[in-house]
């Protein structure tokens, strides 16, 4: 087994989707190869390995939803499909020699911070290791989310998630039940509008929806590309300043979107001509609250007569009867679930025990909480990629993980020049510090004052997901680690040193 080969590595990446395998050549690029990748499926590619249902795209450019650091040329379309992206990530892997570092199967069922030997003791289901630094990529939308229904054990027909696509189930003269409105349901709803008998649709809440402004890239367009790096970089930096001038409107000037709630109800008017079903379908809060969706489908297909609208939640389900909130009753052969991922709480955090014996879901109990979006105080050595308030709502998550990647090779480069055995752990006061900060800025933002719940909130109402600014700022305020911030432990035989000037106080981001 590869594990027990590897019984001890300098680093464990968990994960192997964007997060997990960015980190991997970041450290390749660093110089560091004694690194393992423990991905508990038998592929890569996370969430765009999971994700295979029909119309799956991404919603960012790809020219912008890719790493910067490996272009590629041939991207078919504006927004590419999930086979393409899957592909790329193959691809990259391949490029990038990651290959033997993997290990696949290797689930990780447990992490435990060994206070003596200053590393993690890792449990995967592929065997045990230790690691001087773990680094989490597990990604928020990993782990599927499907509500507690009462009576859903008693549905006799098909049941699945939308990240967990049942490819041997025929969909077609099936009268099928297709709950939540969010990224993914918007996607589904059209792809299998024409083949099934009948589609109900659960909607608990509308979603503003958007054109989408998608086309093939031209042949010309991939030879530039190709042959002329430059015309990449410029179409690259274009889709990204695009997003970087829209931020201020979603973080300090929610009134600002007001226009855009004009384009999407325009959208709306345009394909649902049924003034009663444009009502239902019409939100009741600031666009941009929850996720913004982008589709030219979605409302065609609504309009058809073999969908029916329920606006309400699902409730109960008894037998092959799904109950709504509102007491509508609906018979269906299957229910798909776009009910979300768990991102407020995450599984990966109740299986990591720190310093003091706790582990992350207990310290994260009021909310998460991280350094910088990364680390966490009583985690040392542990960095999360995709991390606390990294999340963003109008922009490439590929940018929020490259600027993490630059933090995860100073903090590196850090316990070289530190020496020994040795291990950084947050400071609590540079976290709290880090934290007001964050959420002083969420205040005024469209997630906090726009009307609406969603997954950007957990339970008790806190925004612990989204980066309250622009890339930019995050790529500042992780482009170094700040010593400051963190203190240095040693082995107990050697002493426990504090570094220089105690707690931070500033965040390096600007405000
Ligand atoms: P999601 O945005 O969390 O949506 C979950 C949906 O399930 C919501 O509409 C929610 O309603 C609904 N729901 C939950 N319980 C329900 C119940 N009992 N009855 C009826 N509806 C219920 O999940 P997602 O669509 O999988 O998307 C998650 C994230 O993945 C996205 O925000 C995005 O970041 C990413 N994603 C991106 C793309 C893309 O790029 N195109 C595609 C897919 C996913 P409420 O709104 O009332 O809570």
């Amino acid at each position: 087994m590869a594990t027990r080969e590897h019984a001890h590595v300098r680093v464990a990446v968990i994960g192997s989707g964007f997060g997990g395998l960015g980190a991997a050549i970041r450290l390749r690029r660093e110089g560091i190869t004694d690194f393992v990748i423990l991905e508990r499926a038998d592929a890569v590619g996370g969430t765009w390995r999971d994700n295979s249902y029909p119309g799956c795209a991404c919603d960012v450019p790809s020219h912008l939803y890719s790493f910067s650091f490996a272009p590629n040329p041939a991207w078919p379309r504006n927004f590419s499909g999930q086979p393409h992206i899957r592909a790329y990530l193959e691809r990259v892997t391949d490029t990038y020699g990651l290959r033997p570092h993997l290990r696949f199967d290797s689930e990780v069922l447990s992490a435990r911070w060994d206070a003596d030997a200053l590393h993690w003791q890792l449990e995967t289901a592929g065997g045990s290791l230790t690691a001087d630094v773990v680094v989490s990529a597990t990604g928020p939308l990993s782990d599927a989310k499907i509500p507690d229904i009462p009576g859903l054990e008693t549905f006799p027909g098909r049941v699945f998630h939308s990240s967990r696509w049942d490819h041997d189930y025929d969909l077609r003269g099936k009268h099928v039940a297709m709950i939540g409105t969010g990224a993914s349901a918007i996607q589904i709803v059209p792809s299998i509008q024409p083949t099934v008998d009948r589609l109900t649709l659960f909607q608990r809440t509308p979603a503003w929806v958007l054109p989408r402004a998608d086309r093939q890239i031209s042949g010309l367009e991939k030879w530039l590309h190709g042959n002329i790096p430059l015309t990449r970089s410029v179409r690259r930096q274009l889709l990204w300043i695009i997003r970087e001038l829209q931020v201020s409107a979603f973080t300090k000037r929610p009134s600002e979107l007001g226009l855009v709630e004009n384009i999407a109800k325009a959208h709306l008017r345009r394909a649902v001509k049924d003034p009663a079903l444009r009502a239902r379908l019409t939100p009741d809060y600031r666009i941009g609250c929850k996720r913004i969706l982008l589709s030219n489908t979605y409302y065609p297909a609504l309009a058809q007569p073999n969908v029916d609208l329920v606006t309400s939640g699902l409730k109960e389900i008894r037998g092959n009867v799904l109950v709504a909130a509102d007491g509508t009753e609906t018979e269906a052969d299957a229910i798909v679930f776009g009910t979300g991922f768990h991102v407020t709480d995450m599984p990966i955090a109740s299986r990591v025990t720190g310093a003091n014996g706790t582990t992350l879901a207990e310290e994260w109990k009021d909310g998460m909480e991280g350094l910088r979006g990364t680390t966490a105080a009583g985690f040392p050595n542990f960095l999360t990629i995709i991390g606390p308030n990294t999340g963003l709502g109008n922009s490439s998550m590929i940018l929020m993980i490259e600027a993490q990647l630059n933090y995860l090779a100073d903090y590196v480069s850090h316990l070289d020049t530190l020496g020994g055995k040795i291990a950084l752990n947050a400071r609590p006061s540079a976290v709290h510090a880090w934290n007001h900060f964050v959420q002083q800025r969420m205040e005024r933002t469209v997630w906090t004052t726009g009307g609406c719940d969603s997954w950007y909130l957990d339970a008790n109402g806190r925004n612990t997901t989204a980066w309250p600014g622009t890339t930019a700022e995050f790529r500042k305020a992780t482009r170094k680690v700040d010593l400051a911030e963190y203190e240095v432990l040693r082995p107990p035989h050697e002493r426990v040193t504090a570094l220089t000037a105690p707690a931070a106080t500033t965040t390096g981001a600007t405000a």
